[in-house]
């Protein structure tokens, strides 16, 4: 069993926990571009969703490239290419959600649970669609997910701008973790009407929040989805490694 199959840390430990609290703001002037990295459709709403809205809210241009399709999220499904069509649709409704319905999206159609072995193609076609944009923000390359971290790595290969977003790291760590480089990060407030479009574009992934054939729960679990019903989400500074 990984880590992430594994039952995860409770969102009240977060909460109770003064870390998160302690970051600095993260300093968002200047940016009018943005590419954001999703290895599946709905990691981009879950890390970043609060500060897609508010950089939406703000005037910003967004890319969305969502790099696989997510159609390897149902074991056993009878029709991955209906699966990940729905998955697109999803991640469409969100974005309005958001308020960034003007959100240009990108889709790569990288295989899914397989970005790994196609890094470096993926890391070429990220160089080209960063050269334009101010930052870049994609999965922490040590989110412990294989996609998350081959799509991370490849971000920080492609532009020095990249900033990492945790995702299954809620689930997994521990406040205080020495694995997470904690100082790396920077906090994105979340006002209350940017936290509850987050909380709103979330419920449009219903893909992930419903359970799946044969006995297997949801991929998203009220567990895991509280992580990010938070008023503030927090991005690791890749450039200072
Ligand atoms: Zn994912």
């Amino acid at each position: 069993m990984n880590a992430i199959e594994q039952p995860g840390t409770d969102e009240a430990d977060w909460r109770a926990w003064a870390g998160l609290g302690r970051l600095p703001a993260a300093d968002l002037t200047g940016w009018a571009r943005v590419l954001v990295l999703a290895a599946h459709p709905d990691d981009e709403v879950l890390g970043v969703g609060g500060t897609m809205a508010l950089l939406a809210a703000g005037g910003a241009h967004l890319r969305l490239v969502s790099v696989t399709d997510g159609e390897a999220s149902h074991p056993g499904h009878p029709d991955r290419a209906a699966l990940a069509a729905r998955r697109a649709e999803e991640t469409a409704g969100a974005l309005r959600v958001l308020g960034a319905g003007a959100t240009e999206v990108i889709r790569l159609g990288f295989p899914d649970t397989r970005v790994a072995a196609r890094e470096d193609a993926l890391a070429a076609e990220l160089r080209v669609l960063a050269a334009d944009c101010d930052a870049v923000l994609a999965p922490w390359d040590r989110d412990v997910h294989a996609d998350h971290e081959a799509v991370g790595r490849a971000a920080g290969l492609a532009s020095p701008r990249t900033y990492w977003y945790p995702v299954w790291t809620w689930h997994w760590a521990r406040p205080g973790d020495p694995r997470v480089p904690w100082e790396q990060g920077v906090s994105v407030s979340l006002r209350p009407s940017i936290a509850a479009r987050k909380r709103a574009a979330i419920r449009c992934f219903a893909s992930q929040l419903e359970t799946r054939g044969s006995g297997t729960g949801p991929v998203l679990t009220p567990g895991t989805v509280a992580h990010f019903t938070r008023d503030h989400e927090m991005l690791l500074r890749a450039a200072s490694r």
